[in-house]
């Protein structure tokens, strides 16, 4: 469906993901299955039915939500039971939640439609040197979408910043991506790629070709982000060995992204599961150990 995308968010007033203030588009789909993943909502290429146990007030709704769905997903048995496997997106349960315990999680939407909304927010990016930032999931999962909205971007001289895994056609990203970017945030996570494969689903081979060809032809800003994740990329061999690598391109700094344990309530709301355990947030002691691998 290329006249469309698949989204999950569209978040405005960001002030973290570039310059000035922006609004983040959030595509859904994604190549790579990191065990940590911040947005696990994004991963699947359809849209999803999120339940939140503890919003659910069966007494305020006669269980309205059972009775509407005729994909028989939902029962009630003391309390709601979701089968989201069956689930088909009808999205007749949305509408008699009233406490929102079951929303809808990704939807289809035009160019049109997205470039209106967006268009909201142009005085902002105007005031604070802001822009439009592409994030997800993996945003070049819809690549011809992507290049036609970029486009519109750059025709209305607004701000263009692209957060990606790195894991894409570099041929495909180069012509239809690249031309219309402002500023790229590159995520590079493993230095071993055995490692990259068992934690993160894919090699890290595409992915540091594609940084590495990036330096040498992009003429735009690259900025390379690593994940703080504690006991997989935290460690004084992967620091310094990204270190290392970046170093021999003459870069000689990344963004260092401290790990937020809040992804794992979004999982249980999507009912995923991962082997991943740690639900606290880093020290400032294990963060300041990071900086000291990474420049070591
Ligand atoms: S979205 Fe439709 S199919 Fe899915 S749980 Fe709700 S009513 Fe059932
Ligand atoms: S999910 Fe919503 S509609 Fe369904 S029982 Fe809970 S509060 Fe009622």
């Amino acid at each position: 469906m290329e006249d469309k995308a698949l989204i999950f968010d569209i978040k405005r007033d960001c002030s973290e993901d570039g310059p000035g203030i922006r609004t983040t588009i959030f595509f859904k789909g994604c190549p790579l299955s990191c065990i940590w993943c911040q947005n696990p909502e994004s991963k699947t290429k359809s849209p999803q039915l999120s339940f939140r146990a503890e919003a659910c007030k069966p007494s305020e709704c006669n269980v309205a939500c059972v009775k509407v769905c005729e994909s028989h997903c939902l029962s009630f048995v003391d309390i709601l039971h979701v089968n989201h496997d069956q689930c088909i997106r009808c999205d007749r349960c949305f509408d008699v939640c009233p406490t929102k315990a079951l929303e809808p999680v990704g939807y289809w939407v035009t160019l049109d439609e997205l470039m209106y909304r967006i268009s909201i927010d142009i005085p902002f990016f105007r005031s604070s040197d802001g822009g439009v930032t592409l994030s997800g999931g993996e945003a070049t999962q819809q690549i011809p979408f992507i290049h036609r909205l970029l486009k519109a971007l750059k025709k209305k001289g607004i701000h263009t910043a692209i957060e990606t895994s790195g894991f894409f056609n570099y041929r495909r990203f180069k012509e239809l991506v690249l031309p219309y970017l402002d500023l790229i945030y590159f995520d590079l996570k493993l230095i071993d790629d055995i490692k990259s494969k068992k934690y993160t689903g894919q090699s890290n081979q595409l992915i540091f070709d594609n940084f590495k060809s990036l330096i040498y032809e992009a003429e735009i800003p690259i900025i390379p982000r690593i994940p703080l994740i504690p006991g997989i990329t935290t460690n004084k061999d992967n620091l310094k060995g990204i270190a290392e690598f970046l170093k021999k391109l003459s870069v000689d700094s990344a963004t260092l992204l401290p790990y937020n344990p809040l992804w794992r309530d979004k999982l249980k709301r999507l009912d995923l599961e991962s082997n991943y355990e740690l639900s606290s947030l880093m020290s400032a002691e294990e963060i300041e150990a990071c900086v000291e691998h990474f420049y070591s």
